[in-house]
């Protein structure tokens, strides 16, 4: 029989547990022990058949267990400790209040933080890999500093897809429905008790309605749309159905609920709580951009708007917007075809009113390789943000390569994609017992001396290091027999077969991981290339390893369940099975255990693919030491004793001979630094030698791995100097309406600007060392003032054809006015090393509300 109708009860509690509700309606709880103690502490028993899951928890304790806890003093003063701790991390300053970053008027008020996914606990499965979890890391280090962050995303109905084996090995989905009244999650409403509503106008249709579900995030909101609302037709209540599913019609809806919706969602939650409204909007990944066009919308045609022209709000919403592209990978960026955005934002669409040839505009891969009959969502998030990065340094230098098409009068290191370099959420990543063993020596980890917390890693005995080390390495083992027990049932095995797995894996062998989404770049199977070799590694008499794997592939990924499926195979053979297992459906549950018990973290990526990769900084914070491919973050931090570079065979084109060579250097490490080192014990069993350098990587790379130094940055580099820049324009729009007015100057006057004649002086023909060169160079600007550009002495090491490599830009500087638009700029350059030198001249456009001179992407040289 089915329930015509169904609704969840909300559990009441009784008066003096009311503090229970608190702690379980703000996801600090699921960074904080101490908080977790005392829903553990309710019931032991339903605290882990939930998976750990607090309203879930106090949703299924019964009545008489509450009654009996509401008399418990004990109970009542562990309670009210933890209730008034998080009062006190809810309220009061943090780094950004005490370092000004409010204050003094520079940091934003607030910043809306957009994306399509957000991975925070287990227990809203709201994302599906690295980008998800990057965003709730960024989310919990932003509350963390008091960093005013509104995280803006979706709400999906089955989250992403549950992970489970066939017989065979292959990848089985299922979707489970997810329960809003029983996430940790509530519903916004106004101020009368109706829920508040967003709505999109969409061609053909009605309009598009959501609802907002807000979670709380320590300090931060986030707000979450959701389209499963009466009112909806049933294929608009499905826009929020999964994530990343779907044609491209749908993932546009998607987009444009998340992008245009989301701005209505912010400016609602504003107007109904009185929070301030975001002064920067930062899109993590292109999904997200279609924000800029609502803002646009609203500064352009909104009734209640300032009704500026389209360039001048474009200006207006570019200066205060932040754009970080994440992925290297052609396939990972949005396009869709123009022909469908074209529908979606005509004048029946999203955002009536802004001329959709505009839109196109944004969008369009006008460039050489382009294909223009699509619509680029990375291109347009650089068109709409005025500041953009990539997410470590060799990304950053990857971006600038790929997007170099949007500025081609500049060389790839002057494109202006800068990048900030990931990072992870030590309370979310780092095991309680290693966090303990520093606080042992008096050191804390939530100080803003963070210099103390990582020197404390010196004073720790390598006894205790590596009883805490085998600790965490027998819970892993405990939790992936638990997993494969399970993942054997379901495929079909009888418990009776199943002995085995009581003694799979051992704590006692070094441990090696190696879990992340399957797409091909990242070569889940790269360590099978020489099975035999690999067999003879995990069964070695004295110095066997043994392997901990997970990854889910996208559902519509053959190729990458058929890696899954021959790793399971392989996995499967009883001569090996003990020593390496597949543990189906990776996710924050099973990666929380899963770092901290690893002794090497395993990564090999196809370089430079791996636009940063985070698993392996949070192997770090637990003193799990990287075997990686120099990609990502490790090409950046890896100082040659902090762990093991594969060397990367990136010129060789024939791609298995690359594997080849590549696997082999891996074997190669394992077998003759890897293993020798962890098994050289000492006479009380503590391997010396892996102690110094996991003591070496957590001083190293401890500091650096943190989110709170990414949000730091994020701060410093470019949410305050975005505020700074749209404070500048947006107060009363004067100052947009004359840097629009001003590029469009420079535009039209640009044909007119040209570097006339170049001469120099001070060095013959056998220069020196030491000489310096002065530089004249006579310019014609035509309609456009000296003020308006800057002449630049650009000059470097010379190649064989004349390219200059290595350059240094100098301004020159104004020294006379001609007749008609031509002047002459002057300048010196002292000759500081020897070999071949060559300089050019070139004129760019120079606005002090420019991020960089090539922004405009002009240029005039000689
Ligand atoms: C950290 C993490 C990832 C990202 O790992 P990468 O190495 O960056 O690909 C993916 N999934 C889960 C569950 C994680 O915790």
């Amino acid at each position: 029989m089915r329930a015509i109708r169904r609704f969840t009860v909300r559990p009441v509690l009784p008066p003096a547990l009311a503090a229970l509700g608190d702690l379980a309606g703000n996801l600090r709880w699921s960074w904080h022990p101490e908080s977790q103690d005392v829903f553990a502490e309710v019931d032991p028993g339903l605290w882990e058949s939930t998976g750990h899951d607090p309203v879930r928890l106090l949703g299924a304790v019964g009545r008489a267990r509450l009654d009996e806890l509401a008399t418990d003093e004990g109970f009542l003063g562990r309670l009210g400790t933890a209730r008034a701790d998080l009062e006190a991390y809810l309220t009061q300053d943090r780094w950004y209040q005490r370092s000004g970053g409010g204050s003094d008027g520079s940091g934003p008020r607030a910043i809306g933080y957009f994306s399509p996914e957000f991975g925070i606990t287990a227990v809203l499965p709201q994302y599906s890999g690295g980008l998800g979890i990057l965003a709730g890391d960024h989310l919990k280090a932003a509350s963390d500093l008091g960093v005013p962050i509104i995280g803006v995303g979706l709400l999906y109905r089955h989250g992403y897809f549950k992970q489970a084996l066939s017989r065979e090995g292959w990848q089985q989905e299922t979707y489970p429905v997810l329960d809003p009244d029983e996430l940790p999650i509530s519903l916004l409403r106004e101020p009368d008790g109706s829920r508040a509503m967003i709505a999109i106008s969409l061609p053909d249709g009605p309009d598009l309605l959501a609802r907002i579900w807000v979670a709380s995030v320590g300090r931060v909101p986030l707000l979450m749309l959701d389209t499963d609302v009466e009112g909806n037709p049933d294929h608009y209540v499905d826009v929020t159905d999964r994530l990343y599913g779907g044609n491209s019609e749908h993932r546009l809806r998607q987009e444009l609920l998340l992008g245009v919706g989301g701005v209505k969602a912010l400016r609602a939650y504003a107007r109904i709580t009185g929070h301030p409204e975001p002064e920067v909007f930062h899109t993590n990944e292109g999904h997200a951009g279609f924000l800029g066009l609502e803002r646009i919308r609203e500064l352009t045609v909104a009734e209640d708007g300032p009704r500026l022209d389209f360039d001048t709000a474009l200006e207006v919403s570019r200066a205060s917007t932040v754009f970080t592209t994440h992925t290297p990978v052609p396939a990972g960026i949005d396009r869709f075809p123009a022909n469908l955005i074209e529908q979606y934002f005509s004048d029946a669409g999203a955002t009536p009113g802004v001329p959709v040839e505009r839109i196109l505009s944004l969008g369009r891969e006008d460039y050489d390789g382009g294909d223009a009959s699509v619509f680029n969502m990375a291109v347009m998030g650089f068109r709409l943000a005025q500041r953009a990065n990539g997410v470590s340094l060799l990304h950053g230098h990857v971006s600038r390569g790929m997007f170099n098409g949007l500025w081609p009068a500049f060389d790839e290191a002057e494109v202006p994609i800068g990048s900030i370099t990931n990072g992870v959420h030590a309370p979310t990543w780092v095991a309680r017992e290693v966090f303990d063993l520093a606080a042992g020596q008096g050191a804390d980890p939530d100080g803003d001396d963070t210099e103390a917390f990582w020197a404390a890693v010196d004073r720790v005995p390598g006894r205790d290091v590596w009883t805490v080390k085998r600790q965490l390495r027998e819970r892993l083992v405990l939790d992936a027999r638990r997993r494969l027990l399970r993942s054997w049932e379901k495929r079909g095995s009888a418990k009776a077969e199943l002995g085995w797995i009581d003694s799979a894996l051992d704590p006692d062998v070094l441990t090696i991981g190696f879990a992340r989404r399957v797409p091909s770049y990242k070569r889940l199977t790269l360590m099978l290339r020489d099975p035999e070799r690999l067999k003879r590694l995990l069964l070695h008499p004295e110095r066997p390893i043994q392997l901990v794997i997970a990854g889910k592939s996208h559902p519509a990924d053959d190729g990458g369940k058929r890696l899954i499926q021959e790793l399971v195979r392989f996995a499967d053979d009883p001569e090996v099975r003990h020593r390496i297992v597949f543990l189906p459906n990776y996710d924050i549950a099973m990666a929380q255990p899963l770092y901290p018990g690893c002794d090497v973290w395993l990564n090999n990526p196809l370089r430079p693919y791996e636009a940063c990769g985070t698993s392996g900084m949070k192997a770090a914070l637990n003193g799990g030491l990287n075997l990686s491919i120099l990609d990502g973050w490790w090409d950046e931090w890896y100082d040659g004793e902090n762990g093991w570079a594969i060397p990367s065979a990136d010129g060789v084109d024939d791609t298995d001979r690359r594997d080849d060579l590549e696997a082999d250097a891996l074997y190669d490490l394992i077998e003759h630094e890897v293993t020798p080192r962890f098994y050289d014990l000492d006479g009380e069993g503590v391997p010396t030698r892996w102690v110094e350098m996991l003591r070496h990587t957590l001083k190293s790379l401890g500091p650096k791995v943190l989110a709170t130094r990414m949000v730091r940055d994020y701060v410093r580099q470019l949410y305050a100097p975005a505020a700074v820049n749209a404070r500048r324009l947006n107060s009363d729009y004067a100052g947009a309406v004359e840097l629009a007015a001003w590029k469009k100057k420079v535009r039209a006057g640009w044909p007119g600007v040209r570097v006339e004649h170049v001469e120099s002086s001070g060095v013959g023909d056998a220069p020196e060392v030491g000489a310096t060169m002065h530089v004249r160079a006579f310019v014609a600007l035509g309609d456009l003032a000296p003020e308006d550009v800057a002449v630049q002495l650009v000059h470097g090491r010379t190649t064989s054809e004349d390219e200059l490599v290595d350059t240094v830009t100098e301004p020159l500087s104004l020294a006379e006015s001609y007749d008609a638009g031509r002047h002459r700029f002057d300048g010196d350059v002292v000759l500081d090393h020897a070999g071949g030198f060559g300089y050019t001249v070139r004129v760019v456009p120079r606005n002090a509300l420019l991020t960089s001179y090539a922004e405009l992407g002009v240029v005039a040289l000689p």
